[in-house]
């Protein structure tokens, strides 16, 4: 039987450390509790939210409605070889315990995406990504129940629609489904990515020659704990902007300019431009703004200093957006959900 918290704090429940309230807030740790979930009158006729571990969020005020979070576990292997296995997690799971079960069990994939905070649920919503791995590389399918109806439904790699921190439940399916579980197919023979960031120069540091994917998860959480915050000591969810996706044509023009730039090819017609380096360049990093700020280390991370309202942030981000379109005519998207 769910229990049904009236007015319940979402402090705890998203890592920007958000002081609102929810009118009702339900703790979801068995798939069978979804039935009850959904057939509950306040659940049909509220606004509603699913959350994992509220990294990916930004409350801007209190939430008239439902908030379910999703807390069941459970690590299935469905189909085993020599050379790979099929593994369905419940979307409860940790998304970084998930990857060092990976780890332990010598299942290569996952480990670029070490030490993403979040669950495993909330991974196909924006393809997580990092050192050039997304989960669309090692994604087999999912499974989802329909928010009002409770049917269930299948989604394969196709159906997802996965982009640049893009799925089709961030689009056309928007607030449709909760994600209940979600098949990886894992290798036991990986091709490690090493090419990016500092990943080799850790691996040097450590003089590894021949590394395998625990090394790899090593160097990535030392890269990743020496540039980030850790929202357990100053709230944050991440990479507040997308990088943004420009043209050829208007990247060229800047370079004229800005003869520093860096860039990624995407295609023939676009390129990648960090959007922590224009944020740098326009003199955000650093950037104290009332109770929040732009952080010291990357400036694509906004952080709550103390106490900050949701609303300061949104501010925050909103002056940064209009100080990117006018210096660089590009117009930064937020990666953030925003309530
Ligand atoms: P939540 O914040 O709880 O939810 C995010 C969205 O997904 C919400 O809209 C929510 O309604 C929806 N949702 C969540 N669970 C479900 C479900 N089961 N079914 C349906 N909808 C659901 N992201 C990256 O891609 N790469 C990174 O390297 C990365 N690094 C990060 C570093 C830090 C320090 C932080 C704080 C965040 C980082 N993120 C990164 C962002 C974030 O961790 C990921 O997007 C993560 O997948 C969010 O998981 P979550 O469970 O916390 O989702
Ligand atoms: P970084 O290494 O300083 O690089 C800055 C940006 O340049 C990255 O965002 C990355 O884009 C892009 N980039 C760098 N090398 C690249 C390459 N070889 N090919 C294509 N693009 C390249 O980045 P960082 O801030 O320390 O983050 C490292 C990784 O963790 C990145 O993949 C980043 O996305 C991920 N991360 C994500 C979040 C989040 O909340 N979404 C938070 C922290 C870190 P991509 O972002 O497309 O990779």
């Amino acid at each position: 039987m769910l229990v049904w918290q009236q007015n319940a704090s979402l402090k705890s429940f998203n890592t920007f450390g958000m002081e609102v309230k929810a009118d009702w807030l339900v703790l979801i740790q068995d798939s069978s509790d979804l039935h009850e979930l959904i057939r509950d009158e306040r659940w049909q006729k509220m606004p509603r939210i699913i959350l994992g571990g509220g990294s990916n969020v930004l409350f801007t005020q209190d939430f008239v409605g439902v908030v379910a979070i999703l807390q069941t576990k459970g690590i299935a292997v469905l189909e085993e070889n020599d050379e790979e296995v099929l593994v369905e997690v419940e979307s409860g799971e940790i998304w970084h315990e998930w990857v060092m079960h990976c780890i332990e069990k010598g299942w290569g994939g996952l480990e670029n995406l070490s030490l993403i905070p979040g669950s495993v649920g909330a991974s196909p919503m924006q393809n997580i990504g990092a050192y050039g791995v997304e989960i669309k590389d090692v994604f087999v399918s999912l499974n989802a129940m329909h928010v009002v109806t409770g049917v269930e439904c299948v989604f394969t790699h196709e159906q997802c629609a996965f982009g640049y921190r893009e799925s089709v439940f961030k689009r056309a399916e928007k607030d449709r489904w909760i994600i209940k579980s979600v098949v990886f197919k894992l290798s036991k023979n990986p091709i490690l990515k090493m090419e990016y960031g500092d990943i080799q120069k850790r691996l040097a540091e450590r003089n590894i020659v021949h590394p395998g994917i625990a090394d790899i998860s090593e160097a990535v959480c030392t890269i990743r704990q020496s540039k980030l915050p850790d929202p357990k000591v100053l709230g944050n969810a991440g990479s507040f902007f997308k990088n943004p996706v420009i043209q050829k044509v208007l990247y060229q023009n800047l370079l004229s300019q800005y003869p520093t730039m860096p860039h990624y090819p995407v295609n023939a017609e676009y390129v990648k431009v960090p959007a922590g380096w224009l944020i740098e360049q326009a003199g955000w990093k650093g950037k104290k703004w009332e109770t929040c700020a732009v952080h010291d280390r990357q400036a694509l991370v906004l952080v709550n200093h103390a106490h900050a309202k949701g609303n300061e942030i949104w501010d925050l981000s909103s002056a940064i957006v209009a100080d990117i379109l006018e210096k660089f005519q590009i117009e930064l998207e937020r990666e953030v959900n925003v309530y």
